[in-house]
């Protein structure tokens, strides 16, 4: 699978991250798929209901499926994945590669890292 990343949404993903730091982050990705099968993300939007913790980030479940009926409404726009971060917190130092927890996740949804 190959993303391409607007540089709006990069901003907001690492905007997103530095806000809360110390905390995790989390958000939607908003974009499309495009013809050759490229994730094309165009907007990285962050909940601002999210439970953050040092260690894990929760959705708030009502504001979630409040944003999921009205991002259906929008057309040109679909709802194409989320983010979260990892906070260098205790023995973990920011790390990059996804916990246990992220690659079941995933993998219950039929998405792989690369
Ligand atoms: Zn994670």
């Amino acid at each position: 699978m190959e993303v391409y990343i607007s540089a709006n949404a990069f901003w907001a993903l690492l905007i997103s991250a530095v806000e809360v730091y110390k905390r995790e982050c989390f958000g939607i990705l908003l974009g499309y798929r495009d013809s050759a099968n490229i994730f094309i993300v165009e907007h990285a939007i962050s909940y601002q209901t999210a439970n953050r913790r040092h260690t894990s980030v929760e959705r708030n479940g009502r504001a979630s499926k409040r944003m999921h009926k009205f991002l259906a409404n929008l057309p040109h726009l679909s709802l194409i994945g989320d983010f979260h971060s990892h906070t260098g917190w205790g023995d973990l130092r920011g790390v990059g590669a996804p916990s246990s927890e992220d690659v079941v996740s995933v993998a219950s949804r039929n998405v792989r890292f690369l």
